[in-house]
């Protein structure tokens, strides 16, 4: 049942009931139950269309919502959050879903935002874009246009929203971690719906404070609705150097060298579980246009001895490593989407979306990082990652990171400060009901060490059960303003209760 005109115009209304605190479908006039707004979109409250919401791709919390709103404009939005925040009902926006432990689920309102998916405008330097809009769209389009653009920090897998991945931070997975900061460093102004139900344009001139607690804010002030984004020019091709380890020192000096390198753009790793060889593998990207000049080409060349088709000198880029690299070299798009492809194929293989996904996603400074990963390397089993998971390492420069959230390590001294993920992903959906508490305590374990030795802070979208004591912790200076942010747009608190930051006031 919706609340949206059917076909025969007239409208099938849902109204709340304050006293039960359900929705209910057949009012009968009964002026007790209060009856939502009017909207452009859909609200759902049948079982299917609220079983669908009801978990994330961890498949660890379940929490089934009471009503799905499918909105058509922000307006809806803001309509139903003043409906909500007048009776209380806690209100939770879904991006892709593709945090795993029910960051973005709630009890109360979930709002599908997907439905939101235009692109407003796009270039020379900027797109505006619904906040639901996938990466993928926006970096496809992007590319597809003349001159060709690409947003400067693109996430491993594209198959996420720009509300989902600016809520809480967005590392550059394949495009942009090592020198351009997060993606929520590329956005120009957001158009947000706060707490009150209030739509607001924000920005580092406007309503600063609401701009800087909403990005990488877990949505805890305000829903995205639009987001102006930083765009630049996009090369046609990506050439990439792989290299294999069996020795973390060898590695990280080669990491070290790779990641201060001019004509390397891009830098990530993989560790495998112990036994395996290589235990570490390196990829390090350097993006190029055939038809320009090297980065490294000598310009006394004469013009006629240059050969345009030439792509960026292996033997620089590689020079002084350890290893000898096998190199890939792909189109832009096709390296973009290299991920995408490999979850795509898991997704019709091996029910890729059931799977359970107790994830570990930390920070950590560049100045702990070598020995942090050779001490949980000699943890890591191969039930640590399961047959579909991946453990990731991402360098970038810390002084490109320039908003408050999400929090980061102290430097320590280094200018590099990097993402550690270990992605364990159950071997079939029915994993064994001892699996994910296992999991769940491994990461309690890593995180208290990891906080504890080497001054780790947790980056949200994994599984790691906080408590508010802990989050108070995890923003500490950042605290005090991001709790002003909290009372300012979200006075009822009823946004995002999933990763419960505020539920003790
Ligand atoms: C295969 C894979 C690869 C990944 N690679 C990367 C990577 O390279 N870099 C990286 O940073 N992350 C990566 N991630 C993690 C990803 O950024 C998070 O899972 C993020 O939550 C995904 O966006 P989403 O659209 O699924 O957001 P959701 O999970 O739907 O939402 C995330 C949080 O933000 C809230 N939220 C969602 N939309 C809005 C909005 N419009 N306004 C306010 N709050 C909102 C939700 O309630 C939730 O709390 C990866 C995940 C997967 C599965």
């Amino acid at each position: 049942m919706t609340n949206r005109p059917d076909s025969a115009g007239s409208t099938a209304t849902v109204a709340f009931d304050p006293t039960e605190r359900t929705w209910v479908t057949d009012t009968a006039n009964d002026t007790s139950f209060a009856a939502a707004p009017p909207l452009d979109g859909e609200l759902l409250v049948d079982e299917a269309a609220r079983h669908a919401v009801a978990t994330d791709l961890g498949n660890i919390t379940t929490r089934v919502p009471c009503a799905v709103l499918r909105p058509r404009s922000a307006q809806d939005i803001a309509a139903m959050v003043r409906f909500c925040a007048t009776h209380g009902i806690p209100v939770s926006t879904r991006g892709a879903a593709h945090t795993t432990l029910g960051q973005g689920l709630s009890a109360g309102l979930l709002i599908e935002n997907r439905s939101l998916n235009r692109i407003h405008s796009l270039g020379p330097d900027t797109a505006e874009v619904d906040a639901g809009i996938l990466w993928q769209d926006l970096v496809d389009t992007a590319f597809a246009h003349s001159p060709r653009l690409t947003p400067p920090a693109i996430t491993g897998y594209t198959s996420l929203t720009v509300g989902g991945t600016l809520s809480v931070g967005g590392l550059g997975g394949l495009v942009g971690a090592l020198r351009t900061g997060l993606q929520v460093d590329h956005v120009r102004e957001l158009e947000v719906v706060t707490g009150t139900g209030t739509i607001e344009r924000c920005s580092p001139e406007r309503k600063p404070d609401l701009f800087e607690a909403v990005l990488g804010g877990l949505g805890q002030c305000g829903i995205i609705t639009k987001a102006v984004i930083d765009l630049v020019p996009a090369k046609e091709r990506a050439r990439t150097y792989v290299l294999g380890y069996t020795d973390n020192a060898a590695f990280f000096q080669d990491m070290n060298t790779l990641i201060e390198r001019p004509e390397i753009d891009h830098v990530y790793a993989e560790l495998y579980p112990q036994g395996t060889e290589p235990s570490h593998k390196l990829y390090a990207t350097t993006f190029y246009d055939p038809a320009t000049p090297p980065r490294n080409y000598d310009p006394t060349t004469p013009p006629g001895e240059y050969d345009p088709t030439t792509p960026p000198e292996d033997t620089v880029a590689t020079a002084g490593l350890t290893t000898e690299p096998v190199v890939d070299d792909t189109g832009y798009l096709d390296y973009v989407h290299s991920i995408d492809r490999l979850v795509d194929g898991m997704r019709e293989t091996v029910e890729w979306d059931r799977l359970r996904k107790p994830w570990y996603d930390v920070w950590l400074s560049g100045a702990v990082m070598q020995d942090y990963v050779a001490e949980v390397h000699d943890t890591l089993t191969p039930r640590d990652i399961g047959p579909y998971g991946i453990s990731l390492i991402y360098p970038q420069r810390r002084d490109r990171i320039t908003r408050p959230l999400p929090p980061l390590p102290e430097a320590n001294g280094s200018p590099w400060v990097y993402v550690l993920d270990i992605n364990t992903v159950s071997e079939t959906p029915e994993a064994d009901p001892a699996f994910v508490d296992e999991m769940l305590d491994r990461n309690d374990r890593l995180f208290a060490r990891a906080r504890d030795e080497y001054g780790a802070v947790l980056y949200p979208i994994g599984s790691l059960r906080f408590t508010p004591a802990d989050w108070r912790a995890h923003y500490g200076d950042r605290w005090e303003a991001f709790q002003a942010a909290k009372n300012r747009y979200d006075p009822g608190a009823v946004l995002t209760p999933g990763p419960g930051i505020f539920q003790d006031g």
